[in-house]
């Protein structure tokens, strides 16, 4: 009974079918019509039919650890996250050592990167110089970064919003020689640490700039992880104004516990690129307690459930979470890896019994 009332209340929720297996559960348009107000949301709602996921546990997410993880863990990483079937990749970062330390190996973790067909790796630069040094290792593509709010952009890069769109001019100069994709970030999208919620229109005005300025794909993030379908919704409206969906990612950290949500409203909207972390690796060093982002494992589960197909492969993609937190000795924050988890213990220790109730 109780076991039939959660696959009732599932699919309402989540549109997913709930088999006998739990790591099974599959999409069935058919059981929408189980809670007739949800059914007619999913009904409306139009999801793309595949998203490009781009990775960013290995930048993102290792920069915010304070000890150095070592460049042979990290390049296992980034070839269990390619083997995974992830095609997009922040492999490091360019900005000075001096700044981030963790990723001062960027030189020497970029040759010896076995890189594989059809995956792009890309770099985070700051200024031309980072894209000088940045270009000796040959980078699929380079990624620039901004932010909608003054006070964040003056703590992370030392200039205000209106300098740090001119350092990127100069790099998007040099870059179009280098004939190389430059992807640009917006951080505290909807809300900064230090100007609490941040105005649709600032953030508009920014993804239009680096747009009109070339990048190829402007990711919108939501740096601390404040942001609800309510704002990012509001957020999106503006900036989809004057970018066209296909040039937009997005970028939830998990802190509220609403990237999931986020990321749907992104979706529902037409933006078909969502960037993670796997394990959820990640935070933020001018938000104490911010999470990472969204994890990748919670991401491709919901995109599966959702019948969206991302071209990656749930197991190994969690084999890979699990490696580097065996690494990092620290439990994953995707809720999909616990799951799997605390199942493959229980399975471990004793047989299901598929008659115990599962009470919802
Ligand atoms: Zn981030």
């Amino acid at each position: 009974m109780a076991r039939q009332g959660l696959s009732r209340l599932l699919p309402g929720v989540l549109g997913i079918k709930a088999t006998s297996s739990w790591s099974k559960l599959t999409y069935d348009s058919t059981f929408r019509h189980d809670m007739p107000a949800v059914s007619s949301y999913f009904s409306t709602m139009k999801t793309p039919r595949q998203v490009r996921i781009v990775e960013v546990g290995v930048r993102d997410g290792l920069q915010n650890e304070k000890e150095i993880v070592p460049t042979d863990i990290k390049l296992e990483l980034l070839d269990r996250l390619a083997d995974a079937g992830l095609k997009s990749i922040e492999a490091t970062s360019f900005v000075s050592p001096k700044w981030v330390p963790q990723m001062a190996d960027h030189v020497d973790l970029m040759k010896r990167l076995k890189r594989r067909p059809g995956v792009s790796y890309s770099v985070l630069v700051p200024n031309v110089k980072g894209l000088e040094l940045a270009m000796e290792v040959h980078p699929e593509e380079i990624a620039v970064f901004t932010a909608a709010s003054e006070s964040f952009c003056k703590k992370n890069t030392n200039c205000s919003v209106a300098e740090s769109l001119q350092r990127i001019e100069e790099i998007m100069a040099r870059a179009k020689k280098e004939k190389i994709r430059v992807r640009g970030y917006v951080s505290c999208v909807v809300g900064c640490p230090f100007e609490g919620p941040i105005e649709p229109s600032a953030t508009a005005k920014v993804a239009a700039e680096l747009y009109r300025m070339g990048c190829y794909e402007i990711s919108l993030g939501d740096t601390i992880g404040v942001g609800t379908p309510g704002s990012v919704r509001k957020m999106l409206d503006q900036v989809m104004a004057s970018v066209p969906a296909e040039a937009l990612a997005v970028h939830f950290h998990d802190t509220y516990g609403q990237a999931l949500a986020n990321i749907v409203i992104a979706l529902e909207m037409g933006i078909n690129v969502v960037d993670s972390s796997v394990a959820g690796l990640g935070g933020c060093p001018y938000a104490p307690g911010a999470s990472g982002n969204a994890a990748t494992e919670d991401v491709v589960y919901m995109l599966n459930g959702l019948g969206v197909e991302s071209g990656v492969d749930l197991p190994k993609l969690i084999s890979a979470g699990d490696f580097v937190c065996k690494y990092l000795q620290r439990p994953s924050s995707s809720k999909v890896a616990q799951a799997m988890q605390r199942r493959k213990s229980s399975v471990a220790k004793k047989p299901v019994d598929s008659k115990v109730p599962c009470n919802a």
